[in-house]
Order: C-alpha cells, then structure tokens, then sequence
C-alpha cells in the first residue's frame, strides 16, 4: 500500500490506455498520483496489424513488441505500474483467477478513480468484456468477507472512455477533463505507438474536438480534452 493518492485503468489491449486515458493518466501523474494501468491482453491478433505485414511475424513476436510499446508510451506518461495479464485477445476470456487478480489489484492500492472502456462496442467485443470484468472485480474488492473488512474498498467512481464509434456504443461525453497542460506528453506517448500510426491523425482530432467542447461548456480556454462517461451518480455538496 501506499501513502499516495492512486488511480486504477483497466484496459482490454495493451495500447487503448494511450488514445483513450493517455491525458488522464499523464495528468494524474503530474500532480504526484501514482496510476497504475493493467493491460488484459498485448492487442496482438485484433490491433496489431502492421507488426502482421511482416510474413514471418509470430505471435510471441507480436506480444514482445506490443508490450515493449505499451511499457514505452506508460513511461512517457508516467505511469507507476504496467501489469499485463496476457488473457489472450480476439477472443478475450475471463477466469475467476484473474477476476481475483484484478481484486488484488484494487484491495492492494485503493483506487480513487476508475477508467475503463464503454459498457457496449458493437465493432469491439474485447472493449466491453473488460469493462465488464473491470466492474466486477471492483465489486468483489469491496466484500468484506474477502480478506477482512480493513482490505475492502470504497466505491472510487468508475469513469468510461470514450470509444471509437460513440453513438454505435451508446456512450456520452459526461465529463471532459482538459488536458492541455499534457497534450505534448500524450502525443508523444502514442507517437511511440508504431503498429498503429493510422491513429494519430485519428486521435489529434478526437482530442481539438473535445477541447472545443470542453471551452464551450465551461469558462476554461482549453485547447484539448478527453472524455469520459460516469457509471455512478456523483456525489457531492458542491453543485459549482
Ligand atoms: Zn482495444
């Protein structure tokens, strides 16, 4: 355990932690928090498909390289912890020793917040199968019958990314978090994802669309953003 404010992300493959949390994490991280970012499979047959161009390219190959990348891009943005399960992607099955695993996790550092992907991705069944997972887990770390009620968990709100595909995945954009200050930073770290440059244009534009919003819905000259879906009701004696 540790006396620093912690963070948890949950991710299926291990780049979507950079397009979708990147600002999040770096964000977080700047101020001193300690985020710890899993990895539930290296993304190796579904989103890997430059490293696949190479006709001698295997699947240990794949994994090494991707897991090189995604701890690469963790560094730059500061990540305290990359923790890759390896549960095996396209299809992604769970079991209950992860789901233990997972609970571990959260008892073990005590998240304040939770990101994960959206509840539904027709295009992407690995996406909502972590969410899943990622919440159950979450619910298994807060029973006090598992190691004693000191080790069980709160209920750190659970915050969900924004997908490629919005309205297909019945997402909002309920939150979004400026992350002006480290858009240099999260650009680098996904600069750093070489199999899927096809997404940095991609992900530039998700990023100016919401900063505008972001300046729109606030008073914040802001310039770039990252959006969020709430799972759980805010709570709060503040409405301001
Ligand atoms: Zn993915």
């Amino acid at each position: 355990m540790t006396d620093k404010k912690t963070a948890l992300v949950v991710g299926a493959h291990s780049a979507d932690f950079i397009w979708r949390a990147g600002g999040a994490i770096a964000l977080y991280a700047s101020k001193g928090w300690e985020i710890t970012v899993v990895c539930l499979t290296y993304g190796e047959k579904g989103e890997s498909q430059k490293l696949w161009k190479d006709p001698g390219m295997t699947l240990d190959r794949v994994k090494t390289e991707r897991r090189a990348e995604a701890q690469k891009a963790g560094d730059i943005l500061g990540v305290h912890e990359m923790v890759f399960f390896d549960l095996g992607d396209y299809p992604m099955r769970t079991s209950v020793e992860s789901l233990e695993r997972l609970a571990d996790i959260y008892q073990d550092i005590r998240p304040s917040f939770v990101l994960t992907h959206s509840l539904e991705d027709p295009y992407n069944f690995d996406h909502p199968e972590a969410t899943r997972f990622a919440q159950e887990a979450r619910v298994v770390a807060q029973a006090h019958g598992r190691r004693g009620a000191a080790a069980a968990i709160g209920a750190p709100p659970v915050f969900l990314f924004e997908p490629h595909q919005t309205e297909q995945c019945n997402w909002k954009p309920q939150v979004i978090l400026d992350i002006t200050s480290v858009w240099d930073t999260k650009r680098k770290a996904f600069e750093s994802m070489d199999a899927q440059e096809h997404l940095w244009e991609y992900y530039t534009r998700v990023a100016q669309q919401r900063g505008v919003q972001g300046a729109r819905n606030s008073e914040r000259k802001m310039k770039y953003g990252e959006a969020y879906q709430r799972v759980f009701p805010l709570v709060t004696e503040d409405l301001v």
